[in-house]
């Protein structure tokens, strides 16, 4: 019941949703974007769900089915794009491509094509608001890998809102588990009996990330608030410094902060192979 009432509290501080928005929430099928989904839909917004088939093997397909059941049982339409159709290959095919040939490493591949295909999708679903599962955690590692790498300013656009109305062509992006710790989203998802996989992507090990989390693990909950909050402070001073003009890609016509995305950049890998 407590993270019901975070949530309501953090959508009403930051203005996440307005009456009458279509709320599509992004669903990896993990307990986050689950608990979230189904805390909206309880509350009474008109919530729909958006899932990518990343064709990460078996994990995928468990994932697809548990959350295709979950929205029939809860009544919540859900899209499933087909990786596949979309880009013609699986996510491990595109990434090992861009390992041979950028050296891109970890989870940032797959971040910026599930970030462009979310984006294009929910504007084809028509969203008003793309919710995503980050939760304080997440936001915590955030803060300190972008201060590990000595580029504190890359945490910049950190909020529970971001994109926003006022950038052409950008969905407006919430996280409404902001300031919700990952053991209360866990506590809450096996108190609900929710039935999905409760493991981690089988894709992230040995990256900065976990690492990251890792050195995090003996980190009180209260002491991840500080982090994040403190750092929030500071984001409204640092902005100034750190603006960048969003514009739209040369090539696909989404928002993008260079001439051509950074998704348009792998598809342009990928079809040189
Ligand atoms: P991750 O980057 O895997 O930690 O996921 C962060 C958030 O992105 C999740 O809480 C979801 O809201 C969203 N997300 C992750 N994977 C997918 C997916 N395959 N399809 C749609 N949304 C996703
Ligand atoms: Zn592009």
């Amino acid at each position: 019941m407590e993270i019901e009432n975070e949530v309501k509290e953090t959508i009403r501080n930051h203005n996440l949703i307005k009456e009458g928005d279509k709320v599509v929430v992004a669903l990896s099928g993990g307990k986050d974007s689950t608990s979230i989904l189904y805390i909206l839909k309880k509350i009474g917004y008109n919530v729909e769900g958006l899932m990518i088939d990343l064709y990460l093997g078996e994990w995928s397909k468990i994932h697809n089915e548990k959350m295709t059941k979950f929205c029939e049982e809860n009544n919540i339409p859900l899209t499933i794009v087909d990786l596949k159709k979309e880009l013609g290959q699986g996510i491990c095919f595109i990434k090992a491509v861009l390992k041979e040939q950028k050296n891109l490493t970890g989870c940032t591949v797959c971040g910026i094509i599930k970030r462009w295909i979310l984006n294009k999708w929910a504007k084809k679903i028509g969203a008003d608001k793309l919710v995503t599962g980050h939760n304080l955690d997440d936001e915590a590692q955030n803060v300190l890998m972008n201060f590990l790498k000595g580029n504190i300013l890359l945490g910049v656009n950190s909020s529970p809102a971001t994109g926003g109305s006022e950038v052409e062509g950008f969905v407006q992006r919430i996280k409404p588990l902001f300031f919700v710790p990952e053991s209360e989203i866990m506590k809450y998802a096996k108190e609900k009996k929710f039935d999905i996989l409760y493991d981690k992507c089988p894709c992230a090990f040995g990256t900065y990330r976990v690492e990251t989390r890792e050195w995090l693990e003996g980190v009180s909950n209260n002491e991840k608030m500080k982090i994040v909050k403190n750092f929030q402070k500071l984001v409204s001073r640092l902005k100034g410094e750190n603006v960048t003009e969003i514009r739209l890609c040369r090539e696909c016509g989404e928002p993008s902060r260079g001439e051509i995305c950074n998704a348009c950049k792998i598809f342009g890998c990928l079809n040189s192979k």
